[in-house]
């Protein structure tokens, strides 16, 4: 038997869980979604993760058709019909069945659906030894235009640049802001030791505010690290001490090379290690438990 997917309300069997081709969320990726991750039965940040998941949803003028409790329930009587211990949940709510059209009043009702599986980002060598990635040409979307903290199912910005990573040989690409500046990876925060401080850009530069971009910081500030939002260019990471990324599913992927410029000692620092330590500790020990 496949997996079981929550959909409107009820468990149904993976072949089974299909939506209508008439859906926003398909014709025009009129929808939202978040990526949450579970670690020995324990659900980490789920709700942060339901929370942006409602404010993404707020920001579109899009009603979820259950309160941010039922939403938790749902989460996790999802896993628990999957027996799944540690995965990823993928929550996607999108605007619903309407016609050809782009007006949203169409459209009836929300379609919800939960999907636990399991995920591997990046191969296991990547947190040994480091990653290396290239800027790409595919500059990170206007803050101005669509506002980046909205997670919407609109990832096209995102997808042009890993094929423009994958296309220069690389797992994951820079993006820098139209003017520039670095914002984030395609999926990703990205964060750099300087002097002995966490730096890491600044929302306005164009990024999503990463949940686990907050709980590193959180830790940094714990370890008496000093931690700074600063604006950066490429000059600033190249002659960085240390570098990695942060996200729900790479967790914190340190960064040996940029734009063919070694970082640091070319190997995880001492930092991002010490970071990567607590980080998988605070996973084992916070979280809903279900
Ligand atoms: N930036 C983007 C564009 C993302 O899509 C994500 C997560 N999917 C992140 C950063 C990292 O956010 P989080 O730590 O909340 O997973």
């Amino acid at each position: 038997m496949g997996l079981k997917i929550y959909l409107n309300g009820k468990l149904v069997d993976a072949s089974e869980a299909k939506i209508s081709v008439y859906d926003h969320g398909l014709l025009y990726g009129d929808g939202v979604f978040e990526g949450i991750r579970s670690y020995g039965s324990l659900v980490f940040k789920l709700k942060e993760h339901v929370d942006r998941l409602f404010e993404s949803a707020h920001t579109i003028l899009l009603k979820i058709p259950m309160t941010k409790k039922e939403m938790m329930e749902a989460v996790v009587a999802t896993l628990k019909a999957n027996k799944l211990t540690d995965a990823y949940v993928r929550l996607v709510v999108t605007r619903g069945t309407g016609d050809l059209g782009l007006d949203p009043r169409k459209c009836d009702k929300a379609t919800l659906f939960i999907i636990t599986d399991k995920i591997v980002l990046y191969p296991e060598r990547v947190y040994r030894e480091g990653m290396e990635i290239v800027t790409v040409p595919t500059p990170r979307n206007l803050p101005e235009a669509l506002n980046p903290q909205i997670k919407s199912l609109n990832y096209l910005n995102n997808i042009l640049a890993k094929i423009e990573a994958t296309n220069a040989g690389v797992q994951e690409a820079l993006m820098l802001s139209a003017h520039g500046y670095v914002a984030e990876c395609t999926g990703d925060n990205i964060f750099i030791i300087k002097g002995g401080a966490l730096l890491t850009p600044p929302p306005y530069a164009g990024l999503l505010k990463g949940i686990t971009r907050g709980c590193v910081m959180d830790l940094a500030r714990k370890a008496k690290i000093p931690v700074r939002e600063e604006m950066m260019t490429r000059h600033d990471l190249y002659n960085a001490e240390e570098c990695f990324l942060t996200g729900t599913a790479a967790e914190i992927a340190p960064i040996v090379k940029i734009d063919g410029r070694t970082i640091g000692s070319a190997k995880p620092g001492t930092v991002t290690l010490r970071l990567m330590k607590a980080f998988r500790a605070l996973t084992k020990t916070d979280g809903v438990k279900y």
